[in-house]
């Protein structure tokens, strides 16, 4: 039986794409499985000039995908109302704490409230300070907590000055920053998979572990984000945050309890002992790429999309390669890569375990071929699951070894869906699949280490075909290494 959550609900940036295909959906899920039932309410608003009825027939139709019983979504939606609000009108203020005091009472909500924060990023600190100073946090109820989207700052000091601003209002344990990958499946399912399982967590390091994959790998270009992306590139967009925060919880050590405090501190010591790269470290460690035309001339090169300049030079792929220089990891690197017109849609890491010390069946006279790595691959997205590539005999005559894959695939459709589990973790106030200050910071500090050294050097780009996994470059990081990536395209 799930337990039913007080609280009022803020939206800002009520009407806007995010809200109306992720956030609302994810309300309903919780209200249809009782986490918001009787005791909710929310408010959204945003410019937009809309009557609470109309706010109600957005909802409704942003919702109606989502259960075939008409009732209950009328139930749902008659929780909503709305107010048009322009968040920088200090004045305007009152009027939302008056319906949200209405709503408060009318629901008996006892004063918890979600300040959630859907709106371009240059707004998050202006509404934060003005929740504060305009008396809309409560001090009769369980919790003020604020929420805020995607991007946290566009480098460190940005970042560090985003973060005043929302720490001048609410203190670290109230702000939930989202990161939607921590909300998958999967990626929740690393740390049972490490700590779950002694055969894993007893060879999850240097020793035994030779080098892991993160692929965040998308099949679509830039559509119509191209404003925003141009500005921010796949390093900004991707791996500060997604890759960094995967890392995280890939390589830290094993928490004190699985509690959100125990496991951002074991994150954070990680992320710290990542290695900030010196130019030329970050140089070779690192490769950038932009796409260019399909040979069918059915894609367009990058330079050429809707509001993308033709000289531009954001890189829509990263590779890279990570050194940690602590214990566990020293001399293991972790390799990421991401980006888009790439092969495919999906995101998955590969854990390349090293061979045996001696491979008895390599000897000429066995006729055997080599041993394949053992590879654990965590496969997010689409499908979500996992497998173990072993070595075991083949059934022919003689003796042939051969990698044999055992796996597990998840029931997709009984998969909550990320923003569902993060707004159900925002009312149950665990911090654990939200990115901390301290980890924000550090991966920050790394990523302008890479993005220093690219703004003074000069890309040779276009430098990969849509529909591959990138440029050349990104194998030859691994060839380096006399490594590559497990998964390939022609292989
Ligand atoms: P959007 O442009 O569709 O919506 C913005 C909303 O803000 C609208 O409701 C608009 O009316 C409101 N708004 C703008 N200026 C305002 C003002 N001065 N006062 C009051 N309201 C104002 O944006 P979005 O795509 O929904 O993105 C919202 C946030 O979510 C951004 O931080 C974005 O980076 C993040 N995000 C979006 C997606 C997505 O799929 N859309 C995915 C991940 C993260």
């Amino acid at each position: 039986m799930a337990k039913e959550r007080r609280a009022l609900i803020m939206l800002f940036g009520g009407t806007g794409d995010l809200a109306t295909r992720k956030l609302y959906p994810a309300l309903f899920n919780l209200y249809e499985k009782g986490n918001i039932r009787d005791h909710f309410a929310v408010l959204g608003t945003s410019r937009a000039e809309l009557s609470d009825d109309e706010f109600k027939a957005m909802v409704t139709k942003s919702v109606a995908k989502e259960s075939n019983d008409k009732k209950m979504i009328q139930d749902f939606v008659s929780h909503f109302a709305y107010v048009a609000h322009d968040v920088t009108d200090v004045k305007h203020y009152s009027v939302l704490r008056e319906k949200a005091d209405e709503l408060d009472k009318k629901y008996e909500i006892n004063g918890n409230r979600v300040f959630y924060i859907s709106m371009a990023p240059n707004f998050f600190g202006t509404v934060a300070q003005n929740l504060k100073t305009q008396h809309l946090l409560t001090d009769n109820g369980e919790f003020n907590r604020l929420v805020i989207e995607k991007p946290f700052g566009r480098d460190y000091k940005s970042a560090k000055q985003l973060n005043d601003e929302l720490s001048a209002a609410f203190d670290e344990n109230q702000i939930f920053r989202i990161d939607h990958y921590l909300g998958k499946e999967m990626i929740q399912n690393i740390e049972a998979i490490r700590f779950g399982n002694t055969i894993f967590e007893a060879l999850w390091n240097n020793r035994y572990i030779d080098n892991i994959q993160i692929t965040l790998a998308e099949d679509l270009g830039v559509e119509e984000r191209a404003g925003y992306y141009d500005n921010s590139g796949a390093l900004r967009d991707m791996v500060q945050n997604h890759i960094m925060q995967i890392v995280s919880l890939l390589a830290m050590e094993q928490p004190v309890a699985f509690k959100d405090v125990d496991i951002r501190s074991e994150k954070v010591k990680a992320l710290r002992s990542l290695r900030v790269y010196d130019v030329i470290e970050a140089s070779s460690n690192f490769v950038r790429g932009q796409y260019g035309e399909s040979p069918d001339g059915k894609t367009k090169p990058y330079r050429e999309e809707d509001d993308v300049p033709a000289d531009s030079n954001t890189e829509t792929f990263v590779a890279g390669k990570l050194l940690f220089d602590n214990y566990r990891w020293s001399g293991t690197p972790f390799y990421i890569r991401t980006g888009k017109k790439l092969a495919g849609k999906f995101t998955r890491v590969d854990v390349v375990f090293k061979k045996p010390l001696v491979d008895i069946f390599a000897f000429p006279q066995s006729g055997s071929t080599p041993l394949n790595d053992n590879v654990l691959t965590i496969f997010v997205e689409p499908n979500q699951g996992f497998s173990l590539r072993v070595n075991a005999k083949n059934n022919e005559q003689g003796f042939h070894t051969e990698p044999v894959d055992l796996s597990y695939m998840e029931d997709q459709k009984d998969v909550p869906q990320p923003y569902e589990r993060l707004i159900h973790d925002v009312l149950k106030g665990d911090g654990t699949n939200f990115s901390s200050w301290p980890e924000v910071a550090s991966a920050w500090k790394f990523v302008d280490q890479i993005r220093q050294v690219w703004d003074i050097q000069q890309p040779n780009f276009p430098n990969y075909i849509p529909g591959t996994m990138g440029p050349v470059a990104a194998d030859e990081l691994l060839a380096r290494d006399n490594r590559q990536w497990v998964y390939r395209i022609n292989q």
